[in-house]
């Protein structure tokens, strides 16, 4: 019997069910939403604190690795068990508890992100990061990637809404980090330092969120324009005038054009397969109004055709082009690298002349949508995945454009994380200093590594790794 097998076995004897090591369980657990899969020893459902403390304290006297999991949508490979051991499975904690008075949100690791946007706001309370995926994916995996969405350009991302942390060291210990309240300033702040660590500096179990009051007027209006330079022009023309929409979404061409073939029906009459921006405003209800005439004013100068919503179905209705997009595109091809890279505002126009490169020499389709407010663009490049060669294409046209977005002064990810696939990419980012202190404090937590090892620093080579080819719940949403 090898090492980790012993050890398993006395982790089962110890937490009886609470550790599977069945096939189905195990095959579950061993990949993420990036369909890189890596077969764990064990699944194992901690009840409480001391259960996770006496997991981490036996996997670092064997030396087994520990990959903390949620739900499982990471697209990098993070939640992966790449090295095997044990995956920790936090996805049943999920008790909330509201202070309706002060506007925040105790959370258990395990809670869906939409549940707690449901929770909220029956009470009058907003939490504004959305990932895409918020249907599925659990508040502590957000914490540990700093999930992002469309609200990130006037409210921020997770980092900005999380007050304090409970959870475990790697070494097992119990920590507590910030207290909850709005203001904490006491020692060196772990808090940050374990938010975006994904997974591999502690395990989450708790965390207090802070809560604005939900915005009581929202108003939604639809804008196309003669191409991708000009609706880039025109957004920075719309900052200019200290407009802060809540939501700002981008759709290049390619995108409305996928949209369009699916449904046969084209988003503005006579101007088809424009790129187009959705603009949302959210505040109170004179906010929205008094902005909304900036805004209009802005559309009629700036923009080649615009609609506005004058009620929430006719918002749901301008919505409907952003919704199909994504599914659409797989006409282009049954696969997509779908990167998260951000761009800074200055540099709108060059990325989009970049990116019209990038498709001429990949020779492939690759249709962008994605956040204008913040400049995280999701840059979709599509492939087919029975054909090697346009996915070797397909991954050599996003090495070139992680060095094109930095060489452009922006990031290789604004909301995914590294995880497996961008390991090639951090040191493109990163400087040998910057990777050094990051690897020197990874050690100083986790001195036998053995939280979610083999990620961020270590390099893989993800085209040497078929991916399952299975249908997840949120494929082609
Ligand atoms: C269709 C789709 C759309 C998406 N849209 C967005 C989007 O708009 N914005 C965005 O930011 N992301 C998006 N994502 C990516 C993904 O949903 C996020 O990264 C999310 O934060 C992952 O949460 P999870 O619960 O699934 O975490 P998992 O995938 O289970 O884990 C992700 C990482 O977090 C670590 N981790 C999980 N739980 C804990 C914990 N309790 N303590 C410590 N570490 C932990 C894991 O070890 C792993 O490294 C999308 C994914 C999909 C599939």
């Amino acid at each position: 019997m090898s090492t980790h097998a012993k050890a398993t076995a006395a982790l089962k004897r110890r937490l009886g069910t609470r550790v599977s090591t069945q096939e189905t369980e195990r095959f579950r657990a061993s990949f993420d939403g990036s369909k890189l899969s890596f077969l764990p020893d064990a699944v194992v459902r901690p009840r409480n604190a001391s259960e996770i403390t006496a997991v981490l304290q036996a996997a670092n006297r064997h030396g087994v690795p520990v990959t903390t999991r949620g739900s499982g949508t990471s697209l990098t490979g993070s939640a992966s068990p790449v090295r095997g051991g044990w995956v920790l499975d936090l996805s049943r904690w999920k008790r909330m508890e509201l202070d309706p008075v002060a506007g925040t949100l105790g959370v258990q690791a395990g809670a869906i992100v939409a549940d707690i946007h449901r929770t909220v706001e029956a009470a009058g309370w907003f939490y504004p990061p959305d990932p895409a995926s918020k249907q599925y994916c659990s508040i502590g995996g957000n914490i540990a990637c700093n999930a992002g969405g469309m609200h990130g350009g006037k409210y921020g991302v997770t980092r900005d809404f999380v007050l304090a942390l409970k959870g475990h060291l790697p070494t097992g210990e119990y920590v507590e980090w910030g207290s909850g309240t709005k203001k904490f300033s006491s020692g060196f702040n772990l808090r940050d330092l374990w938010i975006g660590s994904e997974g591999m500096l502690g395990v989450v179990t708790e965390a207090t969120l802070k809560l604005i009051p939900l915005p009581a007027a929202r108003w939604t209006l639809l804008t196309s324009f003669a191409d991708e330079p000009a609706a880039f022009r025109a957004v920075k023309t719309l900052f200019a005038l200290r407009v802060q929409p809540a939501i700002c979404e981008f759709l290049d061409r390619y995108s409305v054009q996928c949209a369009e073939r699916a449904t046969g029906e084209t988003v503005f009459p006579g101007q088809a397969g424009k790129p187009v921006i959705l603009l949302e405003l959210a505040g109170t209800a004179s906010e929205v109004a008094e902005t909304r005439e900036t805004v209009l004013a802005w559309a009629r100068a700036h923009t080649e055709a615009f609609k506005e919503a004058r009620d929430r179905a006719e918002a749901e209705l301008l919505w409907s082009v952003r919704r199909r997009c994504s599914g659409a595109m797989f006409e282009l091809g049954d696969s997509k690298l779908n990167e998260d890279i951000v761009v800074p505002m200055r540099s709108y126009e060059r990325f989009a002349a970049y990116l019209e490169r990038l498709r001429r020499s990949s020779r492939l389709p690759i249709p962008t949508f994605g956040h204008l407010a913040d400049g995280n663009l999701h840059v979709n490049i599509m492939y087919h995945s029975a054909d090697h060669d346009e996915y070797l294409r397909a991954e050599a046209a996003v090495s070139q454009l992680m060095r094109a977005v930095v060489r452009l002064g922006g990031a290789i990810s604004g909301e995914h994380g590294i995880g497996l696939a961008k390991t090639p990419f951090l040191p493109f980012q990163h400087s040998p200093a910057q990777i050094r202190a990051m690897k020197a404090v990874k050690t100083a937590l986790d001195p036998q590594g053995i939280l979610n090892p083999g990620k961020m620093f270590e390099l893989f080579k993800v085209w040497e790794h078929p991916r399952l080819r299975i249908k997840l719940p949120w494929d082609h949403k």
